[in-house]
């Protein structure tokens, strides 16, 4: 039903002494959380937007529940935003309020906005009653990849038809307890992985910040699922190598995702080494939310990130826009996605809006291949993963998967730079592994004997650690532009 008003977090409305949240020692039940975000409602009042300081803490967590609840629309930030970026956020979404964890040290770049301190021993009596499912909730910014970051405003539908679809292809209940360490202000962390949860009716147990032995002490103990970064799966793994404790843990949880960046494929491999467990991929961006997911009871294949969600549809496009029918693995075209799960459009930016839509589908600038049984296999993004080198159209993410099976090779990111026989010329950039050294020829090599030679790199540079941004994702604008 378009428009009406559907309850986004029922158990806050209908609340028992069941744990909601945990963050250390900190932890909240549905009563005390219930209780806490009537209060933060009562502040927000008749506050259309608001601005929420998202600190990995219970305080960000109530507060974008509480500004939910009021109906109004949220805008979260990264505490570590320059100052420069928080002026165009705040520029651009103009909240009426910001509310920020207690002791919030006003940062350069904060206009006059008001700010409110979140005390989570204010309670509230009643919650107000909900919005309508069109209205705004989340106004997250983009990780600025590929430009500077846009306003995506998502509808409340979004968030609970998008939820409603993952609960069901993960099989995900009230029962589970989820650990993660994500940051509270993208998709990932903030609407999968804290939302999720409550929608639900469950539990999240927030480490603060990532480490293995933590994360392996929650799935050993009461947590039954874990959402993370391919980074973390990488130092997970890197953890286990060295102490079985940590693998043998990570492996008694029911389900172990990724997603916002590509999982290399010999990183999923060894995780199945270390923990007996395959590692779920799952496809989304700020936008869309979720796309494509490995579904529980699914084949977990290394690359791939499964089939479109319900209420999802996607196709595959050439560069004249033309649908690929072909289901063979190899014909590369760009994600076009409809559905419940989308935004409603960039803020302020119609010309970003009309330009991304082709026909009413979303054009995600991401590149893939759709396997036979419709498994789709991320190839990168048009802007930047898609080198055209002598007349061919080449993925970076096979070849930054087949390096990463050499074993000189830590860290991998592999770009075009202009060549003028070439078109564009293959660059590998490379963190080598602990006392390892590896010739470029060996490289150059190993890649032209493994897949093709005109994929094997031209140009190898070497560095100590790639540039990356909260997510774990690879800044690969940074590694272009020098
Ligand atoms: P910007 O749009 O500002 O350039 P961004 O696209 O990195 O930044 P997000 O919306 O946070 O910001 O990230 C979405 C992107 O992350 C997707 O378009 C896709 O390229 C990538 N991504 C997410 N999940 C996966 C995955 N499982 N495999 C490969 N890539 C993924
Ligand atoms: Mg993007």
């Amino acid at each position: 039903m378009a428009g009406a008003a559907q309850v986004l977090f029922p158990k806050l409305r209908k609340p028992d002494e069941k744990e909601a949240l945990r963050f250390g020692v900190h932890a909240l039940n549905y009563r005390d959380l219930a209780a806490v975000t009537a209060g933060i409602a009562e502040r927000v009042g008749a506050a259309r937007r608001i601005a929420v300081w998202a600190t990995a803490t219970p305080e960000t967590c109530a507060a974008v529940i509480g500004g939910l609840s009021a109906g109004a629309a949220v805008v979260p930030i990264n505490p570590k935003v320059g100052e420069r970026e928080l002026a165009h956020i705040l520029g651009d979404s103009k909240p009426e309020l910001l509310l920020a964890p207690p002791g919030f040290q006003p940062p350069d770049g904060l206009s006059d906005v008001p700010v409110h301190e979140v005390d989570l021993s204010v309670r509230g009596g009643e919650l107000p009653p909900e919005a309508e499912d069109d209205d705004p909730a989340l106004i997250v910014y983009t990780s600025g990849t590929t430009g500077p970051p846009k306003g995506v405003v998502l509808p409340r539908r979004a968030i609970r038809a998008n939820l409603d679809a993952l609960a069901e292809a993960w099989e995900w209940t009230e029962r589970d307890v989820l650990v993660h360490a994500l940051p509270l202000f993208h998709v990932h962390g903030l609407i999968l992985g804290t939302l999720g949860p409550v929608r639900l009716g469950g539990t999240v147990h927030h480490l603060g910040r990532f480490s293995s032995a933590a994360v392996a002490e929650e799935l050993a103990g009461p947590a039954t699922m874990m959402f993370g970064v391919p980074t973390m799966y990488h130092r997970l793994a890197e953890d286990a190598e060295r102490d079985p404790w940590i693998g043998q843990s990570v492996g008694k949880a029911r389900l172990l995702v990724s997603g916002s960046a590509a999982l290399p494929a010999a990183e999923h491999e060894r995780i199945e080494r270390l923990t007996g467990l395959r590692v779920v991929e799952r496809y989304g961006m700020s936008e869309t939310i979720m796309n494509c997911g490995v579904r529980a009871d699914g084949d977990r294949r290394p690359g791939y990130v499964g089939r479109p969600l319900a209420g999802v549809e996607l196709k595959l496009v050439d560069e004249q826009g033309g649908e690929i029918t072909a289901s063979d693995d190899e014909t590369v075209g760009e994600i076009l996605v409809r559905g419940t799960n989308l935004f409603s459009g960039y803020l302020n930016r119609p010309d970003a809006t009309a330009e991304a839509f082709a026909d009413g589908w979303f054009r995600t600038g991401d590149v893939a291949t759709r396997a036979p049984d419709g498994y789709i296999r991320i190839v990168g993004r048009k802007a930047t993963d898609i080198i055209k080198s002598g007349g061919y159209k080449i993925g970076a993410g096979e070849i930054e998967n087949c390096l990463l099976e050499h074993p000189a090779v830590a860290e991998v990111a592999v770009t075009g730079e202009p060549d003028a026989d070439l078109g564009e010329r293959i660059v590998a950039w490379i963190v080598r592994a602990p006392g390892q050294q590896v010739a470029e020829q060996e490289l150059a090599d190993h890649v032209a004997r493994l897949l093709t030679p005109h994929k094997r790199p031209r140009v190898v540079r070497y560095l100590d650690a790639l540039p990356r941004n909260e997510m774990g994702k690879v800044q690969k604008k940074a590694l272009r532009d020098g």
